[in-house]
């Protein structure tokens, strides 16, 4: 169902009135996790003034330390849905175990699936048959094929919605986080018909790379970028090295304006 074959002119991903796949890039942006009302209403704000149409956040968090701020839950995603409605914000956040699905879906227009669980095959089946959006980021280790055929496991319980997206992935280099994989653009646009965004924040760990990543990634024909914002980067209780403020962003954004079409 992923392949190329199934759908030569390729697949457009609807979220609301949001269309993901056909020429126009989406932009989504927003802070690594939902802190408190006060930072994710100041990064929805920042994030919409700059152009995007996405409010990303998390509120369940994958954390590599048992130790580390897990993220606010539910009352995260009240707060989300609050902040991107009152700027007109799509959201989109991620789940980490499938008794999540429910309650995230009542707040989000997006599940993300991160990478660290893209092969949690019961979680893939289980928002398959959620039928809403989701964003599959590409596993940490994961070839493009494996990657495939976790957006199968989506699309073979009949929910199509399916955005890939790659966030780097793990090799020998350690001047960056994850080393983004640019050529997962074309190989991925051959081998299956499914619309590809990068994630040039969790690639890179630093701030100061994203820029050149996010052009890169447009240069090569991805359909969107979705981009760590917070409103005080300094202080973020996760991801402190790799958010972009309001501002950054809003420079980016025209960078990547003056490259191709924006939605
Ligand atoms: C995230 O988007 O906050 C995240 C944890 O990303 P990844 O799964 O790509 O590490
Ligand atoms: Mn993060």
């Amino acid at each position: 169902l992923a392949s190329r074959e199934m759908c030569p002119d390729g697949r457009v991903v609807r979220v609301g009135e949001e269309v993901i796949g056909r020429k126009k890039l989406v932009m989504m942006a927003g802070p690594c996790a939902v802190e408190s009302e006060d930072q994710i209403m100041q990064a929805a704000e920042g994030v919409k003034a700059a152009g995007a149409r996405f409010l990303r956040g998390g509120a369940y968090k994958p954390r590599t330390s048992p130790y580390s701020f897990q993220g606010m839950e539910e009352e995260g995603l009240k707060l989300m849905r609050k902040a991107a409605d009152a700027c007109g914000l799509k959201v989109v956040s991620e789940v980490v175990a499938h008794d999540q699905i429910d309650i995230a879906g009542k707040y989000c227009d997006m599940l993300q699936i991160g990478a660290r669980n893209m092969q949690n095959f019961r979680l893939l089946r289980e928002v398959g048959r959620a039928k809403i959006p989701v964003l599959l980021k590409r596993g940490i280790s994961s070839t493009v094929e494996e990657w495939l055929d976790a957006a199968e496991y989506i699309m073979s319980e009949g929910n199509y919605n399916v955005v890939l997206c790659e966030r780097g992935i793990r090799t020998f280099e350690t001047a960056t986080r994850n080393t983004l994989d640019v050529s997962a653009v074309p190989v991925v646009k051959e081998r299956s018909s499914l619309p590809i965004i990068i994630d040039p924040s969790h690639a890179a760990g630093k701030s100061r790379y994203i820029a050149s990543l996010s052009l890169a990634a447009v240069a090569a024909g991805a359909d969107g970028l979705i981009i760590e914002v917070h409103p005080n980067p300094k202080v973020a209780m996760s991801d402190a090295a790799q958010q972009l403020t309001p501002e950054a962003y809003g420079t980016l954004f025209q960078k990547v304006g003056a490259l191709a079409q924006v939605v």
